[in-house]
């Protein structure tokens, strides 16, 4: 899943990224929440028709970036208060509020609120942040089912429907549907707390499960060791989602042990920064060295960049910090990601086993 922050992949309008073959991108609750607002979304009927996607959208619960920032929050058991990065202003977010907010927005998939234990941490303070997460995975439960109908565009097929006279519809349309609410497996570094986790989670029963928690700072073994051992406590048959991951060699990896979706910034962001992913390592286009390289960014890749740029020209584009630099390296770097991706799913198809 590409991630588009702000209902925007940066750099990247939505045909293109149609056309690179993107089914689902994920949104940032905490960044929405606090601008344009869920008022906004909801108003413009929600985030699929505001920014003119069709394809399918996972929102996080905003835990994630609320806890990131450190000298601006007060944990409780409620949830947490903060400071709005943008004007210090205070706000809160909890199970409820997560809830509310996320299907005021109506991505597809919507993930529990949860606390990413931060890393290193103690036995004990691991153990109460994953009761925590357990306490307020059964709360998000609770107010979804009580409120999973209240999605914007089931709001706005209902007031058509009322006001054009139609009968309900034969086959099941939007109205019907509802969002998808995930849980989320968290326990630290700790096997079997993760077991535990895992199976308690399941216990409350979601449709999907994500492991949380990882990619905070330990080293790369070991999160594949945790990725591991937590994959044989989800069900296989249901999706499995590793948040925040990774290199483009660890997403073909996490899909290998059994993961389904991952979401990672990694390939905008260091895109933006001229760090290009390649079928010959990693290329940082900034160099001088490609000054007058008239070759294709990657020859092996089938992009619209590659079909077209030299690298000369890329160097140039990034060396001026022209706009288009951006666009470019960005739309490579996600097709060649969604391009791991593919081959991975052949991969499947062709019979080879997942791990678990
Ligand atoms: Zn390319």
């Amino acid at each position: 899943m590409p991630v588009g922050t702000l209902a925007s992949v940066k750099g990247v309008s939505q045909d293109v990224l149609e056309e690179l073959g993107v089914q689902i991108l994920l949104a940032n609750t905490y960044h929405l929440y606090l601008r344009p607002g869920v008022g906004t979304v909801r108003q413009m009927g929600g985030l699929h028709r505001f920014m003119a996607w069709d394809r399918a959208i996972l929102t996080d619960s905003g835990g994630f970036q609320v806890f990131s920032l450190n000298d601006l929050r007060k944990v409780g058991e409620d949830g947490v208060t903060f400071r709005s990065h943008l004007d210090g202003s205070s706000h809160f977010l909890g199970p409820e509020k997560a809830m509310e907010v996320q299907i005021g927005l109506g991505a597809d998939i919507v993930m529990a609120f949860d606390e990413c234990t931060e890393y290193p941490a103690d036995a004990a303070r691991v153990r109460a942040s994953m009761e925590l997460t357990l306490r307020w995975a059964a709360r998000c439960k609770n107010y979804f089912e009580e409120h999973k109908r209240e999605v914007p565009w089931a709001r706005a097929e209902l007031a058509e429907r009322r006001s054009s006279g139609r009968p309900r519809a034969a086959v099941p349309t939007l109205a019907d549907q509802t969002q998808a609410l995930f849980g989320i497996v968290q326990g630290g570094m700790d096997p079997e707390l993760r077991r535990e986790s895992a199976e308690r989670t399941i216990d409350i029963s979601f449709p999907g499960y994500a492991i949380g928690g990882l990619s905070v700072g330990e080293p790369r073994e070991l999160t594949r060791e945790i990725v591991e051992s937590t994959l044989e406590h989800l069900p296989s048959n249901q999706p499995r989602y590793l948040m925040g991951v990774g290199t483009p060699e660890e997403i073909a990896q996490y899909a290998q042990l059994g993961v389904d979706m991952m979401d990672c910034v990694l390939p905008t962001r260091a895109a933006r920064h001229g760090l290009l992913f390649t079928s010959e390592g990693k290329v940082s286009i900034k160099q001088v060295r490609y000054a007058q390289d008239e070759s294709a960014l990657d020859p092996a890749c089938e992009c619209r960049v590659c079909q077209r740029y030299s690298r000369a020209y890329l160097r140039h584009l990034y060396a001026s910090n022209e706009l288009l630099a951006q666009v470019l390296n960005t739309v490579h770097n996600l097709h060649y990601y969604l391009a791991t991706m593919r081959t991975v799913r052949a991969w499947i198809r062709a019979g080879h086993a997942v791990a678990n």
